[in-house]
This record gives structure tokens, sequence and C-alpha cells, in this order.
């Protein structure tokens, strides 16, 4: 007896194709724009330059210059005093060290004035007194409420910066700040004696 040749049954997961509109908020659609996201060159990361600020050792002057973890010294913009970058400063870009003194003695701390963030605790405290005084009880927890909530927004997106205790250089948008811990009392409080000593020697 001659086989029969039996259709199969259209399988269920062989649906027909149909066309997506174009312009459909499918999930279908985010599928392939991100195929196709896929496809177009990826855009060089975007390098914020590490920048310094220091005090001249050699005019006094506060300066603020850009540095890279390629560069042999560190010019000043006031009186164009070139100081030599220690050789092992960096760690391919990580800091490990200050360039302008050299201490290897930097901690991490956020990059915002600190005059500033005593400025709006002391606004909320006069702010609230002044409210408690003339009995606004709602008014009085809304400013205190209010500056603690500037103060912890503040601190959420304010970048960190690294700071050396020695000569108060300042580091920003650098690599390796997770390698030095926050301000030291007791590191600080050393520097400040030592530099008292000199101050001392050199009059
Ligand atoms: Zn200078
Ligand atoms: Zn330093």
């Amino acid at each position: 007896m001659p086989l029969r040749r039996v259709e199969a049954p259209p399988c269920l997961h062989f649906r027909p194709a149909f066309r997506l509109p174009a312009r459909s908020f499918s999930p279908h659609v985010s599928y392939f724009m991100m195929k196709d996201r896929a496809r177009l060159p990826i855009p060089p990361p975007r390098t914020i330059p590490m920048n310094v600020s220091f005090v001249c050792p050699r005019c006094d002057q506060a300066a603020r210059t850009e540095v890279s973890a390629s560069d042999t010294s560190l010019v000043c913009p006031s009186c164009d005093q070139s100081v030599a970058i220690p050789e092992n400063a960096f760690d391919e870009d990580r800091l490990r060290r200050c360039i302008v003194c050299p201490s290897t003695d930097l901690f991490v701390r956020k990059d915002f004035p600190q005059r500033l963030g005593v400025a709006i605790v002391a606004l909320g405290i006069v702010g609230s007194s002044i409210a408690w005084a003339y009995t606004y009880t709602i008014a009085t927890f809304a400013i205190l409420f209010a500056t603690a909530l500037i103060d912890v927004v503040l601190y959420l997106f304010v970048p960190n910066a690294l700071m050396c205790y020695r000569c108060g250089a300042m580091y920003r948008m650098v690599a390796g700040m997770d390698q030095h811990g926050t301000f030291d009392l007791e590191t600080h409080e050393r520097y400040r004696q030592q530099a008292a000593r000199m101050a001392g020697h050199s009059q």
C-alpha cells in the first residue's frame, strides 16, 4: 500500500509573520531598534580631563591646571614655574601621591565649599528658630526638613575630589580615589605641626 503524504499540522510556534506598524510602541520595535543601534560604531567614552588646584610653591598664587598621567611636569599658569611630577605618582591613570609636594597622604572629600555647607545648616537653624519663636510649628519643621534635604541632595550629586594633607592641592576627575581614605584628623594634625615647625625654622 503506497504511503500517503500527510500534511503536518501547523506548528503553534510557526505563526505567519505580520508586519509591525512602523511607529508602534510594541517591545518588538524597541528590540529591532536596539539591534540597529548595536551595528552603529560605539562612540569613544567622554573623557573629562583630570585637573589640579594648588598653590604654586614659587609665586604663592592659587592655580588650577589640567594634568594627565603622561605629563612629566606641572606648569604654574601665573609664573610658568614647572614642578616635576614624580615618576611613580601615577599607577596607569590612578593617582598614588600628590604631584605638587609630593606626599602620599591624600584624602577623599566632596568637591564642595565647606562654608556653603555650614551656611545651609546655619540657615536652617536660624530660620527654624525664628519660625518656632512665632509659633509657626509647620514652618519650623518644613525649614529644618528643606535644609536637611538640600544637604542630602548636594551630598549625593557633588562629585568627590582628592586633597593633599600636606600642601592642600586638590585633584578632580582623578582615577584611583578609592585607594585613599577620608579625612583623618590625626594625619591632618601631624602635617599641621610639621608645617608649624618648618615655619618656626625659617624665621
Ligand atoms: Zn607660580
Ligand atoms: Zn601635596
